[in-house]
């Protein structure tokens, strides 16, 4: 309040951007304007300003001097620099360019992050948190940019909204020389202006070469000569500095930072290390204002290494190989066309703009002027002295990677980049490999959560296995070896100090510790978050709302105990959706959310269709509309109430409290600023006084210190989460490098609060990924009392970690809102309770090793810990843990660490107090209205009437006060904060004087009036009458305000009604519900947000609408209801108040209604019209309910679970004549004469079929220039010529069915598994089938549909396909099926062929265990993943991309292969591309091994068996069939001649049965019945010798595949019958419990044998549970003992005692049946014993050559390996060839030192050392 001249006052407040100067000197108040002029006129601005460069101006002088350049031209002289073939046409692979893989680019890089930044223009968005391994621990070469992590505001100060206040933020800024900013003159002036510091290539050419004004750059180098490993990088980064001080001193202006002369000879320094050293070295040297650092730089690509790059010295940036590969894919057809080079540069910048906003608003920082250089970010893992180096003073608080461990990670990229050296070849490191740091893939970098920890989990939790716990548990802690600071520490367990773990507190009480982290409703589903509520409500402990909030049904009292839906903690967050008084007087602890794990300091968004009926009711908001978070906490603003908080009695703050500070055990002076938000722990308390208010901090340097603060200022509880958690959707770079480990967080908390004696005032909670007992004892251990799990829980209830949430996909109804997701939940209660307790029995052993009786004993105790001896990799071993693991107390010995123990209290305003004691009458039995008159109030009483409302709450619910019971209160005077914050219904409070912020916050159907004294003489609506953030997050009830309002008027407001005569800036913000009215002026950035509810503002100016931020709201006149309701408003707010301005307007009405502005939220308005139009059509109603009634998923009934694989053949469609002569004639795609000539030459009509639509997106790139370059005329001649080679097959003529032909809509791949039905015809017609030999798949039924079938893939986030039980190649079936979906079978095949060398037989052959393991497997059939792959190798063929590639060089190593099945074809595969000479040795008469003679033709033709092993010949590698290696070549001769011998012989000994009558003739193993068979087929002159099938009954013992092929064999071959006995019982058509997804699902399946069988003879062939005691049989006229029947009996298994399953036979069942033909198909016992002996193998107890285990190495002879079924015993082909791959792997690695070979998963992360590799 400010004394005017003419003796009156004026009641305002200091604006945003406003100053005020108090001259203490002069005695006088300089006001805003004076001020700033008074400083403008003091220095010649303009003229100053004049002298500014401009990139403009720079670019525009280049031009005049060297020409015009443009970003494509630049972009293609590059490329060409570097290697001329990379922007040929004929170039399809992306990997040409090895500086991606220099730069560790993968194909997620441009997929997942950069294409959708360049397109959507802001970053992509990932979910579920980040639980990949610590950079500091990672294997796989991470960027230096990994290592930092970003701080961000908590407390301290307010986070910004940088979109919706974006008026507040600027990326601009001033560069190069500068002087004195506080006596600016020309130089200073004359800098150089960036608007932001993304650079093109032009910019970053014209910088280069400028002259303009005087300026110069100089370019210095950061890369160095490889050959100085990685001793050359420290003189490297000086000379660098040296050349940098000089250029300085020479008068450079710019320094370009560039490391484009990156090549095989040199490496390229980290650009962020050179940029630190550079920087730090200038600073010393006093020499960094004269010069701007710039850098060019192709290791820059996504926001974080942005920021990180300005935080530590550059000023602007220009990332290359983005736009350089951006142009390249757009080359290979793999970007759109129309994006152009600039499109690409603007799209990409817009992208990384807003990503750095983002970055500083979370800070709460508003320029880039005041970012850049800042260091905001702590380090995790870098040694001290790289930190004095290069990030002087940034936070490192563990040591870790020295310059050399940099130095190796860099060289290692370069190693896999340019591996051609002497001794080497490329190998597999030529392909881009990703090594899985967003999403888990086989082989890859290490995540917490990898498929085998989650199926474990589940499976343990369903059926409450303790042992499979164990194993989950120990699968857990090795993933937290590789990923987590706490998988480096142990617990010092000790038989000495062990006590019995009966002594130790049952886990019924350790559970009570426990709590499910915030989930919010809408963020996961009703019944996900209902589930985890009634589970711990069940065992004591507590479920968290989340900010989502809490429907008041859920909290009703009457509620069953075992089925009760409250949530025990309910959440406040910045948002304040529909925080109620009665949510808040529900709750047993109410948690402020400062910040979460994935976003700490970013607000959240729910799109509109999220926002369901339920969501909306709970939320307080309207469904379909969307709801936009503010960042937290979005009303921690005003610092006013200091001085009250310090005049409150008991626990006084004294702003010179001094706290011990951590780092350096010193005295330090609290950050004032820390105490904001002290209001908001007071109104929790005043809300609900019972309840523990607790505050949820995210861990970062310093969190101790304000944890203190926090604790001081009456929390009763601090959460510290780590920056891995985090259910919903968030940027990548949120999500990858935002906050740090919980164990420092905590750690640091812990010993603060001791070292301040504050320890024992709050409960400390640790959260993030805690899963497993280990892990709460960890977080107790090192300070924390109760610990929150989340990710853990989700996963019990269903979560497969598909990090879907942000797109409403989730397959298995956890994190989605559509109902027909939903009804797949399939989690129980019971099943988080279970996960509960087996936690807690961890945590009961653990305790009773540490001697330990009650966890309590535990916290703390940091001497009980220690850095692991025996780290994972040598990169774990450099860090040091001493900082987290002192111990506080032994430090402060007499200081409680009791957590809670102390209880925080607070003092209410004496006026409610009083009022308290007043207002007995009104709930008594009948009721009571209650007025109190007169009342003065002070600014001492805050949060007046939320106390009162409690009352009201905890009583009636959100009903309030109703009927005959009231409260009115008339007050004068000056009220505190949070005036009638949380008011319930029921209560009116009238205030004749003002109030200061927060007044009606949270609003609950309370009144509220406020006018100025009635003998105020001032004008109200030029005067303030309430302060800043007024109705935030109000939900109900009626306001009237005489005066102005502060900043920030009903922000976030959801239902109340309101009129005020004036507003400041950002008035109505985030307001999602109600009504308000603005009679005089607003301020800025009105509506920013706003997505509900309405606005009527009157006009008060032209150019009135630039005030109002329109993103999201229309301008609408007012229709003749609103201006009805506007003025009965008016009305009866002039009645209240006595509004003069009220009733001018009235008066005036005529006039003043024309100014009326209805500011109508777009989304609003659209969901209006729909509710309208929805009332009008019954029909649309009837749907409405059916809906309804999909989303309360009933519990009640058990749903059964469908198959996980539809592996049964779908009843047969009768198909098209592929004949069919008058087929339509549908146009081909490939029936172009140019296309026709890329085809493969060598094609049959089966290669050809179903193909006929499908087009390769790069090849059709290429086409469509080839067309555009060619004229018809010029190609006439070529044309003739493929006439005469082209295909015996006329592909026009293959008519694709009606019903197979695609649809025109496109393909919808989000939500393709719901919409799509996985494909059922997979085989032939079996009547069709069963007359030929030709494969039995159809092949045009399942190419026609395949894009739609790739389309079912959801792209999971943890693909099981790929898992431990999933494909045993680790093939990466989900980027192959996106590929394939996006018509881009190239780069498909590029994927496929990384770890699968012969997908032609397993997409044949194999029965797919991937996708047993599929995902969506779970609740519908899987994803057919093999036809997929086949289908891509097919298509490859077909094409003619499948070439031999010779191997530039030979090695001079000799390796011999003994058998050439599928593992010996692997591995000469592998060997011949890395130069070594292979033999591979058969003693069969064909090559092939059991893909030759055993697996039958028409499952596999020998086409496709002799067209790979022609490639494999072409590629040099020697075949010598007939050979038997131990018969005519002795084993030990190899020896000899070979370098290395892998031994691939098969399981060759049958399993016989040695009954009577076995000696007949008639009776043979399948292996020689098939062979016969199959060797007759291919002309080879093979007597059957009394096998021959036809006419004959034949049998056959076993249940198998193999028997399959035997049936389907006979048939073919005419017998008379067939059948098959199998020993086991049937299995069951669904999985059974023991059998749990995902493991291989043993469930009754009808393959082609059976159905052929079925439709020859009208029955299925298999008879289960059968033995054969006897072959029975007789002496033919020839004197020959024939085979006639067999004697068989039924069986039954049963368990003996000891739990084994035994065979019980049927005496009764004994009967003989007729048989002239029995094929023993009964299994392998082992290889055969020959080249074993011979070589002087050993053997396992299963007969196999025994290895180490995942090794290929014989113990015996070192140069003697051994790979497939004669190693693992009798398996499958893909196994076979991922043994070959290995083998050859390792082979050679034994050779050679190192090698380039492919890993498991195809993973080459860089060509492995042979010792000591870092
Ligand atoms: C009938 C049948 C059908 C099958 N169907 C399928 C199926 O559909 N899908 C599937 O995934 N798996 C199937 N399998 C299993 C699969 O074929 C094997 O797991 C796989 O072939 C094993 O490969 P391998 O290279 O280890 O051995 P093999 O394929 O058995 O090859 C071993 C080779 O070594 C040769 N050899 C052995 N000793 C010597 C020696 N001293 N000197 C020179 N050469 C020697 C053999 O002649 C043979 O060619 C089937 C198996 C059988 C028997
Ligand atoms: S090889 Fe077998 S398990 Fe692997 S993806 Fe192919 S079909 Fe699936
Ligand atoms: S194939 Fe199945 S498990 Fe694999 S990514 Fe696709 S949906 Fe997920």
């Amino acid at each position: 309040m400010l004394s005017c001249a003419n003796g009156d006052f004026k009641r305002d407040r200091l604006r945003p951007g406003r100053m005020l100067l108090v001259d203490t000197h002069l005695k006088k108040i300089e006001l805003d304007e004076d001020l700033k002029t008074r400083i403008a006129l003091s220095r010649p601005h303009k003229q100053l300003s004049s002298s500014r460069i401009y990139l403009d101006l720079i670019r525009k002088d280049d031009v005049l001097s060297h020409g015009a350049v443009t970003n494509e031209f630049l972009n293609r002289l590059h490329l060409e620099q570097v290697n001329p073939g990379l922007i040929k046409k004929k170039d399809v692979h992306l990997d040409s360019d090895r500086r991606l893989a220099l730069y560790a680019y993968t194909h997620d890089t441009f997929s997942l992050l950069l294409v959708p930044m360049i397109k959507e223009k802001k970053e992509a968005l990932g979910s579920m948190g980040n639980d990949a391994a610590l950079a500091c621990l990672s294997d796989y070469s991470p960027l230096l940019f990994s290592y930092f992590q970003q701080l961000f505001a908590q407390v301290t100060n307010p986070p910004i909204d940088p979109f919706r206040e974006q008026i507040v933020m600027s990326l601009r800024c001033p560069i190069g020389p500068e002087s004195n900013m506080l006596e600016p003159d020309a130089e200073l002036a004359s800098r150089l202006i960036l608007e932001q510091p993304v650079l093109s290539m032009v910019d970053m050419e014209v910088i280069k070469r400028t002259m303009y004004k005087g300026w110069k750059s100089k370019v210095i180098d950061i890369t160095y000569p490889v050959k100085y490993g990685v001793k050359g990088l420290v003189p490297g980064l000086d000379a660098m500095c040296c050349v940098a001080c000089t250029a300085a001193l020479d008068g450079y202006q710019m320094l370009v930072l560039s490391d484009r002369n990156a090549s095989a000879e040199r490496v390229p320094i980290p650009s962020l290390l050179a940029v630190g050293a550079i920087h730090q070295c200038l600073i010393r040297h006093r020499l960094r204002m004269k010069v701007a650092i710039i850098v060019e730089t192709g290791e820059a690509r996504v926001v974080h290494d942005f920021c990180v790059l300005l935080g530590f010295g550059a000023d602007a940036i220009c990332p290359y190989m983005v736009y350089e590969t951006m142009y390249r894919l757009r080359n290979l057809g793999l970007l759109d066309k129309e994006l152009n080079d600039d499109q690409v540069y603007q799209g990409y910048r817009q992208g990384v703009e807003r990503g750095i906003f983002k970055v500083m608003a979370k800070m709460g920082i508003s320029t880039l002027h005041s970012y850049k250089h800042a260091q905001i970010f702590e380090i995790v893992g870098l040694a001290k002295d790289v930190v004095e180096m290069c990030f002087k003073n940034t936070v490192s608080r563990l040591g870790g990677a020295t310059f050399e461990i940099l130095a190796a990670e860099a060289l290692k990229r370069h190693r896999s980049a340019f591996p051609t050296t002497s001794d080497a070849s490329f190998g597999d490191s030529k392909t881009l490999v990703a090594s899985g740091t967003f999403h888990w893939r086989a082989g890859g970098e290490k995540h917490i959560n990898e498929p085998l920890a989650v199926a474990k989990l589940q499976a343990a939790t369903r059926l409450n296995n303790s042992k499979t716990f164990q194993e989950y548990s120990q699968a857990s802690n090795m993933a937290q070896r590789w990923c987590t600071l706490r998988g480096q520490l142990e617990i010092k367990t000790s038989k000495k100090i062990q006590i019995p773990l009966s002594d130790v507190e049952p886990a019924s009480e350790i559970v009570k510790r426990f709590v499910t982290g915030a989930m919010s409703f809408g963020s996961i589903s009703w019944e996900a978050h209902t589930a985890l509520a009634i589970a711990m409500n069940r065992i004591g402990a507590k479920s968290n709302t989340g900010e989502g909030g809490e429907k008041p049904e859920r909290y009703r009292k009457d509620q069953d105990p075992n089925e009760n839906l409250r949530s025990a903690i309910k959440q406040v967050a910045s948002a304040r959706f529909g925080v109620t008084s009665s949510y808040l007087a529900n709750a047993d602890e109410l948690q402020i959310k400062m910040a979460q794990g994935a976003k700490p300091g970013e607000g959240g968004e729910l799109p509109g269709h999220k926002v369901t009926k339920d969501i909306a009711d709970t939320r307080k908001s309207t469904a379909g509309v969307g709801l936009i978070s503010p960042p937290p906490h979005h009303d921690i603003y005003s610092i006013e109430d200091l001085a009250q908080v310090k005049e409150l009695k008991g626990k006084q703050f004294d702003s010179r409290e001094r706290y011990y500070c951590p780092f350096c055990f010193s005295l330090k002076s609290f950050p004032i600023i820390s105490f904001l938000f002290f209001q908001l722990i007071y109104d929790l308390k005043c809300a609900n006084p019972v309840a523990r208010v607790s505050v949820k901090l995210v861990s970062e340097a310093g969190v101790g210190i304000i944890a203190a603060g926090v604790a001081k200022g009456n929390a009763d509880h601090i959460t510290v989460s780590g920056h891995d958690g985090g259910t919903g959707a968030s940027s990548w770079t949120g999500i990858k490098h935002a906050g740090l480990p919980w164990e420092l967080g905590v750690a640091e908390t812990h010993q603060v609060l001791t070292m301040n004696n504050l320890r024992s005032r709050v409960v400390l909670q640790a959260d993030g990924q805690i899963r497993t007992g280990r892990d709460v004892m960890i977080a107790a251990l090192l300070g924390a009392d109760e610990f929150g799990m989340s990710t853990a829980p989700l996963i019990v209830l269903g979560c497969t970690m598909m990090r879907k949430c942000h797109l409403n996909t989730c397959p298995v109804g956890v994190a989605t809102q559509d109902p027909i997701l939903r009804a797949k939940f399939e989690g129980k209660p019971e099943h988080v309770v279970n996960y509960m307790f087996m936690v807690a029995e961890e945590v009961r052993y653990f305790l009773s090793k540490l001697g330990l009786k009650k966890l309590e004993e535990a916290v703390g105790r940091t001497d009980l810990l220690y850095a692991s001896s025996n780290p994972v990799n040598k990169k774990a071993t450099m860090l040091e843990f001493g900082s987290i693991l002192k111990n506080a107390q032994q430090m402060f010995p007499n200081v409680s660490i009791r957590g809670g123990s102390v209880k925080q209290v607070i003092e209410l305003g004496a006026l409610e107090t009083r009022l308290l004691t007043e207002i007995a009458e009104v709930f008594s039995e009948n009721g009571h209205h209650k007025v109190f008159d007169n009342e003065m109030i002070t600014n001492l009483d805050r949060t007046f009437g939320t106390r009162i409302s409690y009352e009201i709450s905890k009583r009636y619910g959100e009903l309030g006060l109703e009927g005959s019971r009231s409260i009115t209160i008339n007050l004068k005077g000056h009220a505190g904060q949070s005036f009638g914050a949380f008011l319930a219904k029921g209560v009116s409070i009238t205030l004749e004087g003002d109030a200061n912020d927060y007044v009606g916050k949270c609003l609950s159907g309370g009144k509220i009036v406020v006018f100025p004294p009635k003998n105020a003489s001032y004008k109200s609506e030029e005067n303030s009458i309430i302060g800043n953030v007024a109705l935030y997050g109000a939900t109900s009830g009626d306001c009237w305000f005489r005066g102005v309002a502060g900043e920030r008027f009903a922000v976030r407001n959801s239902g109340a009604n309101v009129i005020v005569e004036a507003v400041g800036d950002h008035g109505c913000e985030y307001m999602t519900g109600g009504r308000v009215i603005v009679l005089g002026t607003i301020g800025r950035n009105f509506a920013a947000a706003m997505s509900g509810g309405i606005a009527y503002v009157f006009s008060q100016e032209n150019n009135f609408s630039r005030l109002i931020n329109a993103a999201t709201v229309d301008l609408d006149d007012a229709s003749t209801e609103d201006l009805i309701f506007v003025k009965s408003k008016i009305e009866e707010f002039v009645k209240l108040t006595g509004s003069e301005l009220g009733q001018r307007i009235l008066t005036n009405w005529q006039k003043e209604h024309q100014k009326i502005i209805k500011v109508f939220p777009k989304d609003y308005k659209r969901v209006l019209a729909e509710q309208e139009e929805a009332r009008k059509k019954q029909a649309e109603l009837d749907k409405a309910n059916l809906d309804m009634s999909l989303l309360s998923v009933d519990d009640s009934k058990p749903r059964t679970r469908t198959l996980s694989m539809d592996m049964q053949i779908a009843p047969t469609i009768r198909l098209h004549n592929k004949k069919q002569k008058d087929a339509p004639r549908k146009k081909s795609l490939l029936g172009d004469n140019r296309k026709q000539r890329r085809l493969s030459k060598s094609l049959r009509p089966q290669d050809l079929a179903g193909f006929e639509n499908e087009e390769d997106l790069q090849d059709a790139a290429d086409l469509e220039e080839e067309e555009e370059s060619k004229s018809d005329l010029e190609d006439h001649s070529d044309e003739e010529e493929f006439v005469e080679k082209k295909p015996s097959v006329d592909i026009e003529s293959l008519g694709v069915p009606a019903h197979l032909r695609k649809k025109d809509e496109p393909l919808d791949k989000l939500r393709g598994f719901v919409k799509y039905n996985r494909q059922k015809k997979i085989y032939r017609d079996p009547k069709e089938r069963l007359n030929d030999w030709d494969e039995v798949y159809d092949f045009e039924a399942i190419r026609s549909n395949i894009r739609e079938q790739a389309a079912r893939c959801m792209d999971c986030g943890v693909p099981f396909c790929q898992g431990h039980s999933g494909c045993p190649l680790g093939n990466i079936i989900p980027k192959w099926n996106d590929f394939v979906f996006k018509k881009n079978w190239r780069q498909a095949l590029e994927q496929l062929l990384q770890t699968n060398n012969f997908p032609e037989f397993t997409g044949r052959v194999c029965p797919a265990p991937c996708e047993g393991a599929c995902t969506l497997g779970i609740g519908s059939p899987a994803v057919t993943i093999k036809s997929i792959e086949c289908a891509i190798i097919d298509y490859a063929f077909m094409q003619g991309w499948m070439k031999p590639s010779k191997p530039a060089f030979n090695t001079g190593k000799r390796i011999a292969i003994i058998g050439s099945g599928p593992s010996g074809l692997g591995a000469a595969a592998q060997l011949i591309k890395v130069g070594h000479t292979v033999v591979v040795y058969e003693r069969k008469n064909r090559v092939g091994g059991l893909l030759r003679y055993g697996i039958p033709t028409m499952k596999l033709d020998k086409f496709v068996v002799d067209r790979r092993v022609q490639l494999l010949e072409q590629e040099g590698v020697r075949f010598l069939t007939n050979t038997e290696i131990g018969k005519h070549v002795p084993a030990d001769f190899l020896l000899k001649e070979n370098d290395a011998i892998i031994v691939c012989t098969g399981s060759t000994t049958a399993r016989d049965l040695t009954v009577e009558g076995r000696d007949a003739k008639g009776i043979c193993f399948a292996m020689e019945y098939l062979e016969k068979s199959q060797r007759r087929r291919a002309g080879d002159d093979v007597a059957w010798e009394g096998l021959d099938p036809s006419n004959k009954k034949v049998i056959i013992l076993g249940g198998g595949d193999t028997a399959t092929d035997c049936i389907a064999t006979s048939n073919r071959l005419g017998c008379k019958t067939v059948g098959a006995f199998e020993i086991l019982p049937q299995p069951g058509p669904e999985r059974k419990p023991e059998n749990p997804w995902p493991e291989w699902p043993l469930i009754f399946r009808v393959d082609y044998g059976h159905e052929e069988a079925k439709e020859k003879t009208g029955s299925d062939p298999r008879t289960y549970s059968v033995s054969t005691k006897r072959f029975l049989t007789t002496t033919n006229s020839a004197g020959v003992k024939v085979l006639t029947g067999l004697e068989i009996v039924d069986v039954e298994w049963e368990k003996d005692d000891k739990g084994a399953w035994k065979l019980v036979e049927k005496t009764e069942t004994i009967r003989t049946i007729e048989c002239d033909l029995c094929i023993l198909a009964m299994g392998f016992v082992g290889p055969e014993k020959t080249v074993i002996e011979q070589l002087n193998l050993k053997t396992d107890p299963r007969s196999n050559i025994l290895t180490p285990k995942d090794k290929y190495d014989s113990e015996v002879a070192k140069v003697v390996f051994a790979a497939g079924d004669c190693r693992r015993g009798q398996s499958l082909v893909v196994w076979a060839i991922h043994e070959g791959r290995q083998a050859a792997r390792q082979v050679d690695e034994y050779l050679m030192g190192k090698t380039t070979l492919a890993g498991p998963g195809g993973i080459v992360t860089a060509p492995i050392q042979h010792k000591n590799a870092i």
